[in-house]
């Protein structure tokens, strides 16, 4: 519902017939006040609307307050449109979910010739070019502003539903499936082999080749890190360390650096058991290359200490400070 019964806007060439026609004494860029409900349906003014659903208050276009109007004679707010839209189809088809996949279908090849569009090589393309001119990226969410963007408004939507939202969602997953999530369930399982075996001849997607090489590409192109001058620098790095190895073992205590566990008597383990006791960089070698500091201070005695592989290989790139 509009709030201002008047409104006071200053005609233009294009609008000055329509108030005239309807009795105002209209100038061209001269104030008029008129009844806000007679603004022409294609004025872009501002107008303030209540939310018929939530009575929250909105500044909109009034073409866009008349596009709502004139098909629901409601009129909803961005976020209880959602519920608008659920309650029209329940009206009209009975089932607030309704989707006619027929009549999208035949849009579809009408206007594509195909049923998804970014399938065509063309489209595709056009797509990715104004992506490149607008953003810089053949995906606009590759773009740094934009991915801030997202972050912001997702957090601002959601930073007081977060937890409910996730807990609804296990309650309905529950109540369905009698599992937290649909991917636990049996029949998930089934389809997603179904699936994968007619796509791939696979039954799990990590046994596929091409996506095992797609996933390794991906990590690559998203680290950050040149991983030639890494090896390098690495290599650099161990070469020092190897050089301390033995006087680290001379002065050793026994002790796990980080737990204080005494494990030298888990030599007598195998080499590649979680327990046995291994080198490791207090500040990571990845660490120290991400931020530039000198190989020799990475590799030298100082940042040297023994753990257990377990520790070591769940460290990663954390450092120990
Ligand atoms: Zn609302």
């Amino acid at each position: 519902m509009l709030i201002e019964e008047n409104i006071i806007i200053k005609p233009n060439n294009h609008s000055i017939n329509h108030y005239r026609n309807l009795g105002y004494d209209a100038k061209c860029r001269i104030e008029l006040n008129i009844k806000t409900s007679e603004l022409t349906k294609s004025s872009n003014i501002k107008v303030n609307c209540i939310c018929d659903n939530c009575k929250k208050i909105t500044n909109i276009k009034y073409q866009d307050y008349i596009r709502t109007i004139e098909k629901s004679q409601k009129y909803f707010c961005k976020d209880c449109a959602i519920l608008l839209i659920k309650e029209t189809k329940k009206l009209r088809y009975n089932d607030e979910n309704y989707n006619n996949r027929t009549k999208f279908n035949v849009t579809m090849m009408k206007l594509y010739g195909i049923l998804i569009p970014l399938k065509n090589l063309k489209i595709k393309a056009k797509k990715e070019n104004t992506c490149i001119e607008k953003y810089g990226f053949k995906n606009a969410s590759e773009n740094e502003n934009i991915k801030l963007k997202i972050k912001n408004s997702i957090i601002q939507k959601y930073k007081n539903d977060k937890i409910s939202i996730l807990l609804k969602r296990k309650f309905t997953n529950i109540k369905l499936y009698n599992k937290e999530s649909y991917s636990q369930t049996t029949d998930y399982k089934i389809k997603s082999e179904i699936t994968c075996l007619k796509k791939y001849n696979y039954k799990h997607n990590g046994e596929v080749p091409e996506l095992i090489l797609k996933r390794k590409n991906t990590k690559l192109k998203n680290s950050k890190i040149n991983h030639n001058e890494f090896y390098l620098y690495k290599r650099q790095v161990l070469n020092i360390s190897r050089k301390n190895v033995k006087i680290l073992f001379e002065n050793w205590n026994g002790m796990d650096f980080y737990d204080n566990e005494y494990i030298k008597l888990n030599f007598s383990h195998k080499p590649n058991s979680a327990e046995y006791p291994t080198i490791d960089h207090k500040i990571s070698i990845l660490y120290g290359f991400k931020n530039k500091m000198s190989p020799i201070e990475i590799g030298d005695i100082s940042n040297l200490c023994v753990t257990k592989k377990k520790i070591n290989s769940s460290k990663k790139d954390k450092c120990f400070f």
